[in-house]
This record gives C-alpha cells, sequence and structure tokens, in this order.
C-alpha cells in the first residue's frame, strides 16, 4: 500500500505557529486515513520551532532558493529563522524515505508547506506563485507534491502509482 507524508496540520493537530489545526474533511482524505496511509509530519516543530512561534515568511525567494543559500526565512521581526526550516526539510524528507513515501499532501502558502503559492517575505498577506521549503526538497527528491485543494488529482496520481 502506498503511504502518503501529510502536512500535520491537516489531520487537525494543534502545530501551526498560532496553537491551531486547518483539518481537511475531504471524503478522499478521510479514507486515506482511515485506510493507514497517511504520514504525518510538521516540519516547523520537527526543525525546532515551538508551538505557538511567530510567523514567518520566505524573503528574497522561493523554498528552492533557500534551499540553495540565496533566500531566507524570517519572523515578522526579522529573526532569521533559516536552519529550523531547513532542518524540519531534512527530517520531513527522512520520513518520507523511513516509510517509501513516493507523494504526499501538504498545506497550501505556508512558508515549508505550500505547494504553489507562498506568502511573499513583507508579511502583507500578498502571496506569490512558489513553493516552500520542504516541499522544494521533497520535489527535488522525486516525491509527488499536492495541496489540500488538489486531492482529487493526488488521488489519479495515487491510482497511477498503484497501478
Ligand atoms: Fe502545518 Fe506544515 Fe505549518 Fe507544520 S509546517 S503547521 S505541517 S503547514
Amino acid at each position: 500500500m502506498e503511504r502518503i507524508l501529510v502536512s500535520a496540520c491537516l489531520l487537525g493537530r494543534p502545530v501551526r505557529y498560532d496553537g491551531t489545526g486547518k483539518r481537511s474533511d475531504h471524503r478522499v482524505f478521510e479514507r486515506w486515513r482511515a485506510e493507514g496511509r497517511l504520514v504525518p509530519v510538521c516540519p516547523e516543530v520537527h526543525g525546532g520551532l515551538p508551538v505557538p512561534r511567530p510567523p514567518a515568511e520566505i524573503r528574497g525567494g522561493l523554498g528552492g532558493d533557500v534551499l540553495d543559500g540565496r533566500a531566507r526565512v524570517v519572523t515578522r521581526d526579522g529573526e532569521d529563522v533559516t536552519a529550523y526550516f531547513l532542518e524540519g526539510a531534512r527530517q520531513a524528507l527522512e520520513q518520507a524515505r523511513a516509510n517509501g513515501v513516493r507523494m504526499a499532501i501538504l498545506k497550501e502558502s505556508s512558508p515549508s508547506c505550500g505547494v504553489a503559492r507562498v506568502y511573499d517575505g513583507t508579511f502583507s498577506g500578498a502571496s506569490v506563485p512558489g513553493e516552500g521549503v520542504t516541499s522544494a526538497l521533497l520535489e527535488r527528491h522525486g516525491i509527488a507534491v499536492f495541496a489540500e485543494d488538489s486531492i482529487d488529482e493526488a488521488a489519479t496520481h495515487l491510482a497511477d502509482l498503484e497501478r
């Protein structure tokens, strides 16, 4: 059975920066959960950040730029938290490998887990197209990453993997 890496907050775990979760009740997601496919990770917590924690955004690029040292992750107060985000991404990849994972469902817009959008580093609520740090690392290692609003596409991908 294919296992699927998933942002822990999408399972309702209260690991977000503000101490909340963001549970998905999509029926396909619920079925995967009942089947025992889901491998939860919270890169920011695994990387060593507390709950709650100050919100952070990528400044100067996207997740891949952070991996390559061209951009940083900073809090609203300007604290550089890049090292935590890199460690969290590394831990998520380790979890994926340990569980034979080939696909992931991650929380959109997060500086770690964002898939198609991330906030732009100005803390103004504006976002730009692109991925977070963990999404970028997983993709570089051949793991297909989907956002929680693309679960139907993810289900099609899963069916292809299991064919
Ligand atoms: Fe959710 Fe990912 Fe943020 Fe953790 S790092 S709270 S899993 S979006």
